[in-house]
């Protein structure tokens, strides 16, 4: 993977663009040990490591050692592809009637590893929890999407447990702890798409409603599937990876993000703007009513200070020497198949 980063210095246009749907997605700027991986042991997760969108290509009988460490009878626990990770293992724990995920003493029974990556091939979907620590402000760089954009921990700041307003594509802009100026860069989200959605912003550098991530995607057309859950079944657009604010991909009466509602949608030079823990992040199944007001108002006084001033001190130390910069023209090569 070495000879695919490039020396740092080469930068992308500004313009959305559809990010692979089964391909990586992106690769890790940081090392990290996966502790209780699916392989059973510790594995390190070295620089470089894969980062793969939210989808898994679909689990049937070649899938069957799998499942049936997941505690499936032969024969059951096959999904189609197209469907996040969380999706796609709470489907797998109503066939196959488990829980999911689950500890079996010293074990994670899950599809994904506590870290948030998995197979012996291993790839990071989601929660990139040991690539950053839980303490300071702005979560540091776990990532960097193959448009050159950087990818960060959950938190716009940790110790107030705020997560940042993010657009269709997984981005924002605001200062990092890697730059003092507004940036446009992506966060690790609890909820699908869990990192990059799209590769934003708008050409304008506004960002990315949900309407423009669908529009970006043949895959998003409305066709919808009905998908069976512990909890309820689910509509569902297949491989379609722009979900709206209650953490539906489906197209149909799209609930705008709370970002939206906020001036920081217009692009750089506005507010941060974050919203509080109890009521989750983007693309997970909360409500968000209450943001549309908490954006307005909190967001303009409260952001700024803290992405600046906090970000400032802490990140630049972190950040360095853990940066590669990958070239457009190679990014768009890199497209390798999500086994
Ligand atoms: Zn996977
Ligand atoms: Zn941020």
């Amino acid at each position: 993977m070495k000879s695919l980063f490039l020396v740092a210095g080469a930068t992308c246009v500004a313009g959305q663009y559809a990010a692979a749907t089964l391909g990586n997605i992106g690769l890790t700027t940081v090392a990290g040990v996966e502790v209780y991986g699916d392989l059973g042991s510790n594995v390190d997760l070295p620089i470089g490591t894969n980062i793969v969108g939210p989808f898994e290509a679909g689990f049937s009988s070649m899938q069957d050692f799998i499942l049936a460490g997941l505690g499936c009878e032969t024969g059951k626990g096959y999904v189609a592809g197209g469907i996040d990770t969380n999706t796609a293992e709470q489907m797998v724990a109503k066939d196959c009637g488990v829980t999911l995920p689950r500890w079996e003493g010293n074990t994670f029974v899950s599809l994904i590893g506590t870290c948030g990556g998995h197979t012996r091939d291993y790839h990071f979907h989601e929660k990139f929890s040991c690539l950053y620590s839980q303490t300071g402000a702005h979560s540091t760089q776990v990532g960097q999407g193959y448009d050159g954009k950087f990818i960060y921990g959950m938190w716009e700041h940790t110790e107030e447990k705020e997560m940042p307003m993010l657009d269709a594509c997984g981005g924002h802009w605001g200062p990092t702890p890697d730059s003092d100026e507004d940036t446009y860069h992506y966060h690790v989200q609890t909820g699908a798409p869990y990192t990059i959605g799209c590769y934003g912003p708008n050409p304008d550098n506004s960002l990315v409603t949900v309407e423009q991530c669908r529009a970006l995607y043949p895959t998003c057309d409305g066709v919808l599937s009905t998908l069976e859950t512990p909890t309820g079944s689910v509509q569902y657009d297949l491989y379609c990876p722009c979900f709206d604010a209650n953490g539906s991909n489906t197209g149909v009466d799209i609930a705008p993000l709370p970002v939206f509602s906020t001036d920081a949608a217009k692009g750089p030079g506005g507010d941060s703007v974050v919203q509080n823990p109890s009521a989750g992040s983007s693309g997970s199944s909360a409500s968000f009513g209450s943001f549309d007001k908490m954006g307005k108002d909190m967001g303009k006084d409260m952001g700024k200070d803290m992405g600046k001033d906090m970000g400032k001190d802490m990140g630049k130390d972190m950040g360095k020497d853990k940066k590669k910069i990958i070239s457009c023209a190679v990014q768009r090569k890199l497209r390798t198949n999500h086994v």
